[in-house]
């Protein structure tokens, strides 16, 4: 078999940690499968990179940023070979350019437009062990691109599906996908198998256990995606087509996003076209909108809020204030989506009235809901967003 594996950022977090990685490597070698290992940078390492960068400057050149961000995974994927040659095992590492991985020039979250598999498949026929540092790919300018948080996650699904590899498995620090994130709910259980749409949704919606572009372009090449802890032999959560899963819950998780901030417009004059006017400036500016609820109007004017990612926030207020659309501006940094998913949602009433009434029991207010049908979201106050979440998995009994 041909196995691509991809070691997240505590996996490769110390020096210790890369040869604990070498030997699950060299096992798999040994088991008589080709490898193609993806890694991310030491845990904590792209944080501190782009504080370096902050710390010249509040607006860093994108370009020079992905430059400084791809030298975490250069450092790791360096470092496992060397450990892995050291130990008698023939191997190579590749920088994405190395590895054939082409971009667009959107630095900082470059989308992939082709891998030239040749580049890797030459070394795996020559029996190496190939290493190649996630997160980057370069531009037809030969600038050096990177993928967007989490990125890692990408380039190994996207090698997958160009090498149409048997496997590809995501080595994290969580035994696989869980009811919510562990870290939050102690009694959250592990989901064995869960539908590739059902885990965009998580995804999207704040589970960053797996990056959600990786799941979308998992599906669209039909990756065999498998989620593991690095740290235990434990079996993972299979991340599969619909049709093969036999028993499908009504609600299958929880998730929370807490990278989310609230634009209010009180007193926006109620006409034709302001919406437009508003949203498509947004989207031109890349802009990810997500949540919208607009007021009944009253003496011709109306209230309108919506809500976008954290970071996108100033450039939001500089468009926003240039726009004119309405003197009364509020920005809330404060709040979070918290969210339940679930395939069986689609068959099943009910659902959304159980989500409310259980916050409506802890006192939490919800600011803006929004549904499809999948999954049921909700903005509260960012302090109640951790509780929110317990008690949804509690109503659910996702932990039983
Ligand atoms: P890596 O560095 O390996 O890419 P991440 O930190 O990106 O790891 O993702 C793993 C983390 O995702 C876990 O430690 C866990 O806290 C968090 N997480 C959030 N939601 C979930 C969930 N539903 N299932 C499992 N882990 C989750
Ligand atoms: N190191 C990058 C990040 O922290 C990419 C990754 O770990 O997947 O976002
Ligand atoms: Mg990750």
């Amino acid at each position: 078999m041909l196995i691509v594996q991809k070691y997240g950022g505590t996996s490769v977090g110390d020096l210790e940690r890369i040869s604990s990685v070498a030997s699950r490597v060299i096992k798999t070698k040994e088991e008589g499968h080709d490898v193609v290992v993806v890694v991310s940078a030491m845990s904590g390492e792209t944080n501190k990179l782009i504080s370096y960068a902050e710390h010249f400057s509040k607006n860093p050149n994108k370009r020079e940023l992905d430059l400084l961000l791809s030298s975490g995974e250069r450092v790791t994927s360096a470092l496992l070979s060397i450990a892995l040659n050291e130990l008698g095992y023939n191997s190579i590492a590749l920088s994405g350019r190395q590895a054939g991985i082409y971009t667009n020039d959107t630095h900082t979250s470059a989308r992939i437009e082709k891998i030239d598999s040749s580049k890797i498949k030459n070394h795996l026929n020559q029996g190496k062990i190939v290493v190649v540092a996630g997160f980057q790919g370069f531009t037809k300018d030969e600038n050096v691109s990177t993928l967007g948080r989490g990125g890692s996650d990408l380039s190994a699904v996207a090698i997958a599906g160009a090498l149409k590899a048997d496997l590809c498995e995501i080595y994290t620090d969580v035994d696989g996908i869980y009811t919510t994130d562990p870290r939050i709910e102690k009694s959250a259980k592990k989901i064995d198998k869960i539908s590739y749409d059902e885990m965009l949704e998580f995804a999207s919606l704040g589970a960053k256990v797996l990056q959600n572009r990786s799941v979308e372009m998992a599906k669209k090449l039909n990756v065999n995606l498998v989620t593991r802890n690095s740290f235990n032999e434990n079996e993972g959560t299979l991340i599969t087509k619909e049709s093969e899963i036999v028993e499908e819950p009504i609600v299958s998780g929880v998730a929370l996003d807490k990278n989310q901030a609230r634009i209010t417009l009180r007193g926006v004059v109620d006409k034709p076209g302001i919406a437009a006017e508003i949203f498509s400036k947004l989207a031109t500016n890349n802009i990810n909108v997500d949540m919208i609820i607009q007021n009944v109007g009253q003496d011709g004017t109306t209230n309108l809020g919506f809500t976008v990612p954290e970071n996108e926030l100033e450039k939001t207020k500089e468009i926003m204030s240039k726009l004119n659309a309405s003197s009364d501006l509020e920005f809330d940094r404060a709040v979070a989506k918290v969210s339940i998913v679930g395939v069986g949602m689609k068959s099943h009433s009910g659902v959304a009235a159980t989500a409310f009434n259980t916050l409506a029991d802890e006192n939490i207010n919800i600011e803006m809901i929004s549904t499809s049908e999948i999954k049921i979201s909700m903005i509260v106050d960012e302090k109640y967003g951790e509780l929110a979440v317990r008690a949804l998995h509690s109503a659910y009994k996702l932990g039983e």
